[in-house]
C-alpha cells in the first residue's frame, strides 16, 4: 500500500485539511465526471499519497458511499495489498528518479489488465520524479488511456512537471493546514510527542513531521542547536560531522540552519526575534554591515546546499564547505552577536 502505513492512512482519512479534496472527488464521481487523470498538487508531506490511496480505494470499491466501504471484496483486496487492478510507480530505494522503464512497464500492465469491474488505477507518486523520457512515455497514455483507467499523479513542485503532462490532468489541490490545525491533528495522532519542532522542520507539513519523528528525527532540533558550540570546539571532526549530517535528515538540518541564520540576521538588524518578542540592540553601523554580510553569505551557501540536495550534486562536500565556513566565522559572529 505504498509507503503510507495503514495506521497513518486511518488518521489521514480524517485529516480536516484533506476534506475539500475528498469532496471534490466525491462530487466528480457522483456526477460521473471524474477525469481519467488526476493531478494531486500540494506541499511535500501534506498527505498527497494518502489521498491518492483513498481515491483509489473509493473508485474501486464495489459499494462506494462517502467513503470506501472497507468490507466488499475489492476493499478486502485493497486492504490485503493484493488488489489486481492497481499499479504503483514511485522512486526505487537508493534512487532519486523514477526510471523510465518503470513507467513503460506500468503502461504495458495497464493495457493488459482487464479490471475486475472495468476499473483500474495507476498511481505515480511523486510524478515530478519522472525524467523527460518517463513523462514522454506517459504522455500517450494520458492522451488515450485504456478504457476504465484512472491515473493519479502527485506533485509537490508543478514547475518540474512538463506542461504537456500537467495540462492533461484534472487538478486536485491540497492546502497545507494552519500551524494550529496541524498541531491539533498531530496531538490526536500521538499526544506524547512535542510536535512544535518537527512541524517547523517539516515546513508545516504534518505527514512530513510524522515521518521525521517516526524515522528518529525528533531530536534534530536539539542536535542542531548544539552545532554552533560543536563547530567552535577545536577537537571537532568537521568532516565526520558533515558526513553524518548529509546521511541523516540533511534537508531538515539545512532548514534548521536557514532559520537560525535568518534569526541572527534579524537580531543583527535589531528586528524583534520571533520566539521571544524582544527587540535587540543593533550593532554599530560599520560592524553591523560586516556581520550581516557574513550571515547572508552563509545563508546563500545553505540555500545552495538545499537546492543541490534536490539534484545530484555532492551533498557531503556542500555540508563540509558550509560547516568549515561556519566554524571559521562563528567565533567573531557570535562575539559580535548583539545581546537580546
Ligand atoms: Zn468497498
Amino acid at each position: 500500500m505504498s509507503d503510507v502505513s495503514v495506521v497513518s492512512r486511518a488518521w489521514l482519512d480524517k485529516a480536516p485539511w484533506l476534506d475539500a479534496s475528498r469532496q471534490q472527488v466525491r462530487d466528480a464521481l457522483a456526477g460521473d465526471k471524474l477525469a481519467h487523470a488526476l493531478l494531486i498538487h500540494g506541499q511535500s508531506g501534506v498527505g498527497k499519497a494518502a489521498l491518492a490511496e483513498w481515491i483509489t480505494q473509493l473508485v474501486l470499491c464495489d459499494q462506494p458511499g462517502e467513503e470506501p466501504c472497507g468490507v466488499c471484496q475489492s476493499c478486502r483486496f485493497y486492504l490485503a495489498d493484493t488488489h489486481p487492478d492497481i499499479q504503483r510507480v514511485g522512486i526505487p530505494e537508493g534512487k532519486k528518479q523514477i526510471p523510465v522503464d518503470d513507467v513503460r512497464e506500468m503502461i504495458t500492465s495497464l493495457r493488459l489488465m482487464s479490471g475486475r469491474r472495468g476499473r483500474k488505477v495507476a498511481i505515480i507518486d511523486p510524478a515530478d520524479a519522472m525524467n523527460a523520457n518517463g513523462a514522454n512515455a506517459l504522455l500517450k497514455t494520458l492522451e488515450e488511456p485504456p478504457a476504465g483507467t484512472l491515473l493519479i499523479l502527485t506533485v509537490a513542485r508543478l514547475e518540474r512537471l512538463p506542461p504537456t503532462v500537467a495540462s492533461r490532468c484534472s487538478r486536485v489541490s491540497v492546502k497545507t493546514p494552519s500551524r494550529a490545525d496541524a498541531l491539533t491533528w498531530l496531538a490526536q495522532v500521538d499526544s506524547t510527542v512535542d510536535w512544535n519542532g518537527p512541524l517547523a522542520l517539516a515546513s508545516g507539513a504534518p505527514v512530513a513531521a510524522m515521518r521525521l519523528v517516526s524515522n528518529g528525527g525528533a531530536l534534530i532540533t536539539e542536535q542542531m542547536a548544539e552545532l554552533p558550540a560543536m563547530l567552535r570546539r577545536p577537537d571537532t571532526d568537521v568532516i565526520a560531522l558533515a558526513e553524518r549530517s548529509q546521511a541523516h535528515f540533511p534537508a531538515e538540518r539545512l532548514r534548521w540552519l536557514e532559520h537560525w541564520l535568518c534569526e541572527r540576521i534579524r537580531r543583527g538588524l535589531g528586528i524583534a526575534v520571533s520566539d521571544h518578542n524582544l527587540a535587540s540592540q543593533p550593532l554599530p553601523a560599520e560592524a553591523r554591515k560586516k556581520h550581516i554580510q557574513a550571515l547572508y553569505g552563509l545563508l546563500d551557501q545553505t540555500r545552495l546546499a538545499q537546492s543541490a540536495l534536490r539534484g545530484s550534486a555532492n551533498v557531503t562536500l556542500l555540508f563540509e564547505t558550509l560547516y568549515f565556513t561556519l566554524a571559521r566565522e562563528l567565533e567573531w559572529l557570535l562575539a559580535q552577536q548583539p545581546r537580546s
